[in-house]
Protein backbone atom coordinates (compact mmCIF):
# COMPACT_ATOMS: atom_id res chain seq x y z
CA UNK A 1 0.00 0.00 0.00
CA UNK A 2 1.46 3.81 -0.73
CA UNK A 3 1.22 5.77 1.84
CA UNK A 4 -0.05 8.77 1.90
CA UNK A 5 2.07 11.59 4.35
CA UNK A 6 0.10 14.43 6.19
CA UNK A 7 2.10 15.48 9.01
CA UNK A 8 4.57 17.81 7.25
CA UNK A 9 4.71 19.66 10.09
CA UNK A 10 5.85 16.93 12.09
CA UNK A 11 8.84 16.55 9.89
CA UNK A 12 9.78 17.12 5.86
CA UNK A 13 10.92 14.05 3.83
CA UNK A 14 14.72 15.25 3.21
CA UNK A 15 14.24 17.24 -0.61
CA UNK A 16 16.40 14.90 -3.25
CA UNK A 17 19.17 17.89 -4.25
CA UNK A 18 19.40 18.33 -0.24
CA UNK A 19 20.93 15.38 -0.39
CA UNK A 20 22.64 14.67 -3.12
CA UNK A 21 24.77 18.36 -2.07
CA UNK A 22 25.25 16.86 1.47
CA UNK A 23 26.64 13.47 0.03
CA UNK A 24 30.42 14.37 -0.40
CA UNK A 25 30.72 16.06 2.62
CA UNK A 26 30.27 12.24 4.26
CA UNK A 27 32.74 10.83 1.98
CA UNK A 28 35.41 12.36 -0.17
CA UNK A 29 35.52 15.95 1.40
CA UNK A 30 35.09 14.98 5.38
CA UNK A 31 37.47 17.68 6.61
CA UNK A 32 37.29 19.34 9.93
CA UNK A 33 36.68 23.02 9.51
CA UNK A 34 39.08 23.90 11.97
CA UNK A 35 42.31 22.13 10.11
CA UNK A 36 44.33 24.53 8.35
CA UNK A 37 45.21 22.34 5.50
CA UNK A 38 42.82 22.02 2.08
CA UNK A 39 40.33 19.45 3.46
CA UNK A 40 39.86 21.63 6.53
CA UNK A 41 39.50 24.94 4.39
CA UNK A 42 37.08 23.95 1.93
CA UNK A 43 35.11 22.47 4.64
CA UNK A 44 35.27 26.12 5.86
CA UNK A 45 33.99 27.25 2.87
CA UNK A 46 30.51 25.28 1.98
CA UNK A 47 29.82 26.59 5.64
CA UNK A 48 30.32 29.94 4.78
CA UNK A 49 28.20 29.40 1.47
CA UNK A 50 25.17 27.60 3.47
CA UNK A 51 25.39 30.55 5.92
CA UNK A 52 24.81 32.62 3.38
CA UNK A 53 21.74 30.76 1.78
CA UNK A 54 20.27 30.84 5.10
CA UNK A 55 21.47 35.01 5.42
CA UNK A 56 19.24 35.23 2.12
CA UNK A 57 16.40 33.61 2.98
CA UNK A 58 15.48 35.35 6.18
CA UNK A 59 17.07 38.77 5.38
CA UNK A 60 20.02 38.39 7.87
CA UNK A 61 23.39 38.96 7.40
CA UNK A 62 25.98 36.33 7.69
CA UNK A 63 27.45 36.87 11.08
CA UNK A 64 23.85 37.15 12.25
CA UNK A 65 23.91 33.26 12.15
CA UNK A 66 24.77 30.49 14.32
CA UNK A 67 24.44 26.72 13.26
CA UNK A 68 22.50 25.00 16.06
CA UNK A 69 21.10 21.19 16.61
CA UNK A 70 18.04 21.83 15.77
CA UNK A 71 15.09 24.11 16.61
CA UNK A 72 14.64 22.95 20.20
CA UNK A 73 18.73 23.90 20.34
CA UNK A 74 17.75 27.36 19.18
CA UNK A 75 14.70 28.56 21.27
CA UNK A 76 16.55 27.51 24.09
CA UNK A 77 19.91 29.19 23.57
CA UNK A 78 17.76 32.64 22.69
CA UNK A 79 15.93 32.25 25.83
CA UNK A 80 18.78 31.22 28.33
CA UNK A 81 21.28 32.98 26.46
CA UNK A 82 19.49 36.65 26.73
CA UNK A 83 18.22 35.96 30.28
CA UNK A 84 21.53 34.92 31.46
CA UNK A 85 23.53 37.19 29.83
CA UNK A 86 21.47 39.87 31.41
CA UNK A 87 20.27 38.29 34.60
CA UNK A 88 21.78 40.86 37.11
CA UNK A 89 19.61 43.92 35.92
CA UNK A 90 16.34 42.24 34.13
CA UNK A 91 14.80 38.64 35.46
CA UNK A 92 11.06 39.04 33.33
CA UNK A 93 10.01 36.94 30.69
CA UNK A 94 7.26 37.87 28.36
CA UNK A 95 6.14 34.25 26.29
CA UNK A 96 2.68 32.84 25.35
CA UNK A 97 0.32 30.09 26.14
CA UNK A 98 0.57 28.02 22.92
CA UNK A 99 4.39 28.09 22.06
CA UNK A 100 6.31 24.99 21.29
CA UNK A 101 7.75 22.96 24.24
CA UNK A 102 10.90 24.10 23.69
CA UNK A 103 10.12 27.96 24.44
CA UNK A 104 7.88 26.67 27.31
CA UNK A 105 10.27 24.16 29.23
CA UNK A 106 13.24 26.81 28.67
CA UNK A 107 10.67 29.22 30.37
CA UNK A 108 9.92 27.10 33.03
CA UNK A 109 13.80 26.39 33.69
CA UNK A 110 14.22 29.95 34.14
CA UNK A 111 11.75 30.31 36.45
CA UNK A 112 13.51 27.52 38.72
CA UNK A 113 16.51 29.88 38.45
CA UNK A 114 14.38 32.73 39.92
CA UNK A 115 13.27 34.16 36.54
CA UNK A 116 9.44 35.43 36.54
CA UNK A 117 7.44 34.15 33.24
CA UNK A 118 4.42 35.81 32.08
CA UNK A 119 2.57 33.29 29.96
CA UNK A 120 0.15 35.51 27.92
CA UNK A 121 -3.42 34.21 26.49
CA UNK A 122 -4.56 34.04 23.26
CA UNK A 123 -8.07 34.56 22.05
CA UNK A 124 -10.44 31.48 20.15
CA UNK A 125 -8.20 31.55 17.11
CA UNK A 126 -4.82 31.54 19.08
CA UNK A 127 -4.47 34.81 18.46
CA UNK A 128 -2.11 36.67 21.01
CA UNK A 129 -3.20 40.17 21.73
CA UNK A 130 -0.27 42.66 21.36
CA UNK A 131 -2.15 45.06 23.47
CA UNK A 132 -1.37 42.02 25.82
CA UNK A 133 2.35 42.12 25.56
CA UNK A 134 2.57 45.90 26.04
CA UNK A 135 0.52 45.63 29.16
CA UNK A 136 2.87 42.73 30.81
CA UNK A 137 5.62 45.03 30.12
CA UNK A 138 7.75 45.81 33.46
CA UNK A 139 10.70 47.25 34.21
CA UNK A 140 12.30 44.17 34.72
CA UNK A 141 11.51 42.50 31.59
CA UNK A 142 14.10 41.54 29.19
CA UNK A 143 12.66 39.11 26.54
CA UNK A 144 9.28 38.84 24.62
CA UNK A 145 9.34 35.37 22.65
CA UNK A 146 6.23 34.73 20.84
CA UNK A 147 6.48 32.40 17.39
CA UNK A 148 5.63 33.42 14.38
CA UNK A 149 3.37 30.49 13.52
CA UNK A 150 1.95 27.57 15.62
CA UNK A 151 2.96 23.98 14.81
CA UNK A 152 -0.57 22.56 15.85
CA UNK A 153 -3.20 24.75 14.50
CA UNK A 154 -0.95 26.93 12.00
CA UNK A 155 -1.77 30.56 13.10
CA UNK A 156 0.03 33.50 12.40
CA UNK A 157 0.97 35.93 15.10
CA UNK A 158 1.18 39.55 14.88
CA UNK A 159 4.46 39.49 15.10
CA UNK A 160 5.80 42.88 13.32
CA UNK A 161 3.53 44.93 15.85
CA UNK A 162 4.60 43.00 18.94
CA UNK A 163 8.32 43.98 17.41
CA UNK A 164 7.32 47.56 17.47
CA UNK A 165 5.78 47.35 20.73
CA UNK A 166 9.58 45.37 22.06
CA UNK A 167 11.66 48.16 20.15
CA UNK A 168 9.74 50.47 22.16
CA UNK A 169 10.69 49.67 25.26
CA UNK A 170 14.12 48.44 24.48
CA UNK A 171 13.30 44.56 25.46
CA UNK A 172 14.59 41.66 23.14
CA UNK A 173 12.51 39.99 20.91
CA UNK A 174 12.87 36.60 20.39
CA UNK A 175 10.66 34.42 17.37
CA UNK A 176 10.17 30.60 16.98
CA UNK A 177 10.05 30.64 13.45
CA UNK A 178 10.60 26.97 12.84
CA UNK A 179 7.35 26.24 11.00
CA UNK A 180 7.70 29.67 8.69
CA UNK A 181 11.30 29.49 7.16
CA UNK A 182 10.60 28.31 3.76
CA UNK A 183 7.23 28.35 3.73
CA UNK A 184 6.34 31.32 4.21
CA UNK A 185 8.06 34.49 3.54
CA UNK A 186 10.31 35.62 6.99
CA UNK A 187 12.47 39.13 6.70
CA UNK A 188 14.08 39.53 10.11
CA UNK A 189 14.03 43.18 9.62
CA UNK A 190 10.12 43.01 8.49
CA UNK A 191 9.66 41.60 11.15
CA UNK A 192 11.26 43.43 13.60
CA UNK A 193 13.11 40.52 15.80
CA UNK A 194 16.01 40.20 17.37
CA UNK A 195 16.10 36.61 17.23
CA UNK A 196 14.83 33.89 15.11
CA UNK A 197 15.14 29.86 15.00
CA UNK A 198 14.66 27.82 12.52
CA UNK A 199 15.35 23.96 11.91
CA UNK A 200 16.11 22.36 8.79
CA UNK A 201 13.91 19.48 8.93
CA UNK A 202 10.78 21.32 8.70
CA UNK A 203 11.88 22.50 5.44
CA UNK A 204 13.05 19.52 3.83
CA UNK A 205 16.06 19.41 5.11
CA UNK A 206 18.01 16.93 7.17
CA UNK A 207 17.09 16.57 10.71
CA UNK A 208 19.44 18.27 13.86
CA UNK A 209 20.81 20.83 12.19
CA UNK A 210 18.88 24.35 12.72
CA UNK A 211 19.95 27.83 13.25
CA UNK A 212 19.38 30.87 15.65
CA UNK A 213 19.52 34.50 14.21
CA UNK A 214 21.11 37.00 16.51
CA UNK A 215 20.72 40.44 15.44
CA UNK A 216 23.98 42.43 15.18
CA UNK A 217 24.84 43.75 19.21
CA UNK A 218 22.65 41.63 20.98
CA UNK A 219 23.79 40.55 24.42
CA UNK A 220 24.28 36.74 24.97
CA UNK A 221 25.26 34.22 27.06
CA UNK A 222 27.55 31.28 24.80
CA UNK A 223 25.27 28.26 25.14
CA UNK A 224 27.75 25.65 24.36
CA UNK A 225 31.32 26.56 25.99
CA UNK A 226 34.59 24.72 24.20
CA UNK A 227 36.22 25.57 21.13
CA UNK A 228 36.09 28.97 18.43
CA UNK A 229 33.62 27.76 16.51
CA UNK A 230 30.56 29.81 15.48
CA UNK A 231 32.39 32.47 16.81
CA UNK A 232 32.50 30.81 20.21
CA UNK A 233 28.49 31.24 20.33
CA UNK A 234 28.25 27.66 20.11
CA UNK A 235 31.47 25.49 20.46
CA UNK A 236 32.37 21.96 18.69
CA UNK A 237 33.13 20.54 15.31
CA UNK A 238 30.35 21.76 13.24
CA UNK A 239 28.26 19.17 11.48
CA UNK A 240 29.35 20.26 8.17
CA UNK A 241 26.86 17.44 5.74
CA UNK A 242 24.01 19.30 7.67
CA UNK A 243 24.93 22.72 7.31
CA UNK A 244 25.54 22.26 3.57
CA UNK A 245 21.62 20.53 3.65
CA UNK A 246 20.48 23.43 5.45
CA UNK A 247 22.08 25.76 2.87
CA UNK A 248 20.79 23.94 -0.04
CA UNK A 249 17.19 24.21 1.47
CA UNK A 250 17.08 27.22 2.16
CA UNK A 251 18.45 28.03 -1.69
CA UNK A 252 15.49 25.80 -3.11
CA UNK A 253 13.08 27.16 -0.34
CA UNK A 254 13.91 30.69 -1.72
CA UNK A 255 13.28 29.49 -5.30
CA UNK A 256 9.77 27.63 -5.42
CA UNK A 257 8.41 29.30 -1.96
CA UNK A 258 5.31 31.39 -3.76
CA UNK A 259 4.19 28.75 -5.78
CA UNK A 260 3.95 26.54 -3.16
CA UNK A 261 2.06 28.89 -0.50
CA UNK A 262 -0.56 29.02 -3.85
CA UNK A 263 -0.71 25.36 -4.52
CA UNK A 264 -0.84 24.57 -0.49
CA UNK A 265 -3.06 26.98 0.21
CA UNK A 266 -5.43 25.96 -2.65
CA UNK A 267 -5.10 22.41 -1.56
CA UNK A 268 -5.40 22.98 2.06
CA UNK A 269 -8.76 24.80 1.20
CA UNK A 270 -10.23 21.89 -0.79
CA UNK A 271 -9.63 19.89 2.68
CA UNK A 272 -10.73 22.18 5.43
CA UNK A 273 -14.04 22.69 3.18
CA UNK A 274 -14.40 18.63 2.56
CA UNK A 275 -13.96 18.13 5.87
CA UNK A 276 -16.31 20.31 7.53
CA UNK A 277 -19.32 19.63 4.38
CA UNK A 278 -18.66 15.86 5.01
CA UNK A 279 -18.12 15.22 8.33
CA UNK A 280 -21.32 16.70 11.17
CA UNK A 281 -19.87 18.17 14.14
CA UNK A 282 -16.58 18.99 12.78
CA UNK A 283 -15.00 22.40 13.93
CA UNK A 284 -11.74 23.79 12.65
CA UNK A 285 -9.10 24.40 15.10
CA UNK A 286 -6.86 28.26 14.40
CA UNK A 287 -7.23 31.18 12.60
CA UNK A 288 -9.75 31.06 9.14
CA UNK A 289 -6.99 32.97 7.11
CA UNK A 290 -4.02 34.32 9.14
CA UNK A 291 -3.06 30.78 9.07
CA UNK A 292 -0.31 28.61 7.26
CA UNK A 293 -0.83 27.22 3.94
CA UNK A 294 -0.01 23.51 5.29
CA UNK A 295 -1.62 23.59 8.27
CA UNK A 296 -5.58 21.91 8.59
CA UNK A 297 -6.43 20.96 12.48
CA UNK A 298 -9.88 19.84 12.85
CA UNK A 299 -11.86 18.71 16.61
CA UNK A 300 -14.30 16.03 15.56
CA UNK A 301 -16.51 15.72 18.05
CA UNK A 302 -17.92 11.89 20.48
CA UNK A 303 -14.22 10.79 18.68
CA UNK A 304 -11.01 10.48 20.31
CA UNK A 305 -7.63 12.08 17.92
CA UNK A 306 -5.53 9.02 18.92
CA UNK A 307 -8.78 6.51 17.24
CA UNK A 308 -8.60 8.84 14.28
CA UNK A 309 -5.07 8.48 13.43
CA UNK A 310 -4.76 4.96 14.17
CA UNK A 311 -7.76 4.30 11.97
CA UNK A 312 -5.99 6.59 9.37
CA UNK A 313 -2.85 4.46 9.92
CA UNK A 314 -4.95 0.75 8.95
CA UNK A 315 -5.58 2.85 5.67
CA UNK A 316 -2.34 4.15 5.25
CA UNK A 317 -2.46 7.44 5.72
CA UNK A 318 0.10 9.12 8.49
CA UNK A 319 -1.85 12.03 10.61
CA UNK A 320 -1.52 13.19 14.29
CA UNK A 321 -3.05 14.72 16.73
CA UNK A 322 -1.26 17.49 17.23
CA UNK A 323 2.61 18.24 17.88
CA UNK A 324 4.70 15.15 17.01
CA UNK A 325 6.49 15.84 20.43
CA UNK A 326 3.61 15.32 22.59
CA UNK A 327 1.61 13.27 20.40
CA UNK A 328 2.55 9.98 22.45
CA UNK A 329 1.42 11.95 25.35
CA UNK A 330 -2.05 11.57 26.32
CA UNK A 331 -2.79 14.71 28.04
CA UNK A 332 -4.70 17.18 25.25
CA UNK A 333 -2.88 19.73 23.65
CA UNK A 334 -2.09 22.82 25.46
CA UNK A 335 -2.46 24.89 22.65
CA UNK A 336 -5.88 24.11 21.82
CA UNK A 337 -7.21 24.49 26.11
CA UNK A 338 -5.43 27.94 25.70
CA UNK A 339 -7.94 28.81 23.24
CA UNK A 340 -10.49 27.94 24.93
CA UNK A 341 -11.33 24.12 23.42
CA UNK A 342 -13.11 22.01 26.29
CA UNK A 343 -11.18 18.66 27.17
CA UNK A 344 -13.18 16.34 25.03
CA UNK A 345 -12.92 18.66 21.96
CA UNK A 346 -8.98 19.20 22.34
CA UNK A 347 -8.92 14.98 22.60
CA UNK A 348 -11.00 14.79 19.23
CA UNK A 349 -8.30 17.42 17.34
CA UNK A 350 -6.61 15.69 14.32
CA UNK A 351 -3.74 17.72 12.77
CA UNK A 352 -3.53 16.95 9.08
CA UNK A 353 0.09 19.09 7.06
CA UNK A 354 0.41 18.89 3.77
CA UNK A 355 3.89 19.58 1.58
CA UNK A 356 5.92 19.55 -1.41
CA UNK A 357 4.56 15.60 -2.65
CA UNK A 358 1.24 16.29 -1.38
CA UNK A 359 -1.40 15.63 -4.64
CA UNK A 360 -5.05 16.46 -4.93
CA UNK A 361 -5.98 13.03 -5.33
CA UNK A 362 -4.21 12.40 -2.06
CA UNK A 363 -6.46 14.99 -0.79
CA UNK A 364 -9.58 13.32 -2.55
CA UNK A 365 -8.46 10.24 -0.73
CA UNK A 366 -8.63 11.29 2.49
CA UNK A 367 -11.80 12.93 1.99
CA UNK A 368 -12.93 9.60 1.03
CA UNK A 369 -11.64 7.80 4.26
CA UNK A 370 -11.74 10.71 6.91
CA UNK A 371 -15.41 10.48 7.24
CA UNK A 372 -15.83 6.46 6.99
CA UNK A 373 -13.25 6.74 9.80
CA UNK A 374 -15.43 9.44 11.47
CA UNK A 375 -18.90 7.24 11.25
CA UNK A 376 -17.02 3.66 12.08
CA UNK A 377 -15.70 5.21 15.48
CA UNK A 378 -19.09 7.21 16.16
CA UNK A 379 -21.11 4.18 15.89
CA UNK A 380 -18.54 2.52 18.31
CA UNK A 381 -18.45 5.78 21.03
CA UNK A 382 -20.56 5.47 23.94
CA UNK A 383 -20.59 9.58 23.69
CA UNK A 384 -22.27 9.42 20.86
CA UNK A 385 -25.35 7.60 22.68
CA UNK A 386 -25.17 10.19 25.87
CA UNK A 387 -24.86 13.44 24.03
CA UNK A 388 -26.81 13.55 20.35
N1 LIG B 1 9.49 24.97 17.47
C1 LIG B 1 8.43 24.61 16.72
C2 LIG B 1 7.34 25.58 16.47
C3 LIG B 1 8.37 23.31 16.18
O1 LIG B 1 7.32 22.96 15.45
C4 LIG B 1 9.42 22.41 16.46
C5 LIG B 1 9.37 21.01 15.97
O2 LIG B 1 8.32 20.39 15.96
C6 LIG B 1 10.51 22.86 17.22
C7 LIG B 1 10.50 24.14 17.71
C8 LIG B 1 11.67 21.95 17.53
O3 LIG B 1 12.50 21.82 16.41
P1 LIG B 1 13.53 20.59 16.30
O4 LIG B 1 12.72 19.38 16.00
O5 LIG B 1 14.44 20.97 15.17
O6 LIG B 1 14.25 20.52 17.59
Amino acid sequence: MKRIYLDYAATTPTHPEVVKAMLPYFTDDFGNPSSIYSYGQEAKSVIDEARIQVTKLIGARDKEIVFTSGGTEADNFAIKGIAFANENKRDHVITSSIEHHAVIEACKFLEKRGFSVTYLPVDENGLVDPGDVKKAITNKTILISVMHANNEVGTIEPIVEIGKIAKEAGIYFHTDAVQTVGHIPVDVNELGVDLLSMSAHKLYGPKGIGALYIRKGAKLASFIHGGEQERRWRAGTENVPGIVGLGRAAKLARQEMIEEMERLTSLRDKLIKGILERIDHAHLNGHPSRRLPNNVNVSVDFVEGESMTLNLDLEGICASTGSACSSSSLEPSHVLLAMGLSHEQAHGSLRLTIGKWTTVEEIEKILDVLPRVVSKLRAMSPLVKSTR
